[in-house]
């Protein structure tokens, strides 16, 4: 072993190319994993034949990752592909440098075209260590296609198209956990502010899963309120909530949006006081403080 090696393995002893099993998911135990080792915040899906890693930091992060995944005595070779949200620096400059490592970069149909886009601004700083990807050596998976793609890892859930923060922005939403990677989708605190814009519409897409926490690229994880479980009905009284609310802003009365919509009175009631005491609270806001269960 040259004496570059050794120092290499001494410094990340877990980065050696030791072949071993893939990290797979038990039951009982958490299947998103945190690691944080640059401004980005990246995370390991496990599944039951294989692990994922989601988003990477900036070219030249590489050590500190190897450093961060052993100290959860987690080596590179566990895990079986990478997952970008979005081709922005901070979430892919690692990704050409870890397809060298063995770990197969996946790549979104609809993130295809903008898998360059921040090769630019690693070349402007003279990164001496980014690795252009090449588009050959990765999966491409069509969003429709997903759920197949992830069933192959053992992971039950799927990649969504979620334009807003950019163009080529996917969430993994995982079904077991309720849980959704979301990379910088602008959070859920700020809503309001993106009403009718791509990004509000993602969220309002995102929403209906019902999720219980949200990972984010860059702010802490939230935990959102699981006391209402996911209801057969639910997609119904979405869409008669968003009637009542789109009535009332045309002027309607709660008699009429009552009669139009053969909502009872009381939940027409309800729905107005939430809407005009909660500015910008969204549909499932709303639903959450009804109390749909004792509907
Ligand atoms: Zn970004």
């Amino acid at each position: 072993m040259a004496p570059m090696d050794i120092f290499h393995l001494k410094t990340y002893p877990l980065c050696g190319k030791i072949k071993t099993a893939k990290l797979k998911f038990k039951a009982g135990e958490k299947m998103v994993t945190q690691l944080k080792y640059s401004n980005t915040n990246t995370y390991l899906i496990s599944g039951k034949k294989g692990c994922v890693l989601f988003d990477t930091g900036w070219a030249g992060t590489f050590g500190l990752l190897c450093k961060a995944l052993g100290e959860k005595n987690i080596t590179l070779q566990q895990i079986s592909c990478l997952i970008i949200s979005h081709f922005h620096p901070d979430h892919m400059g690692l990704a050409g440098e870890l397809a060298e490592h063995g770990i197969e970069p996946v790549i979104a149909d609809v993130q295809l075209e903008y898998v360059h886009a921040s090769d630019y601004i690693f070349r402007k700083e003279n990164n001496r260590f980014f690795v252009p990807l090449d588009e050959n050596k990765a999966k491409i998976v069509s969003i429709r296609q997903s759920r197949k793609f992830l069933k192959s890892l053992g992971i039950s859930g799927e990649l969504i198209h979620t334009p807003g923060h950019s163009p080529d922005s996917i969430c993994v939403w995982l079904d077991d956990d309720r849980s959704l990677l979301v990379g910088d989708l602008a959070p859920l605190y700020e809503l309001e502010m993106h009403k009718n814009t791509p990004t509000g519409e993602s969220w309002e897409r995102l929403l209906k899963l019902r999720p219980k926490r949200v990972y984010y690229g860059h702010a802490k994880t939230a935990e959102l309120d699981s006391s209402l479980p996911a209801a057969p009905c639910d997609d119904d009284l979405y869409a008669l909530v968003k009637r009542i609310i789109r009535l009332c802003e045309k002027g309607q009365t709660p008699e009429r949006i009552s009669l139009r919509t053969n909502a009872p009175q009381k939940l027409v009631k309800d729905v107005l006081q939430i809407y005009v005491t909660h500015p910008g609270v969204s549909i499932n806001g709303i639903l959450d403080r009804l109390e749909i269960k004792d509907l």
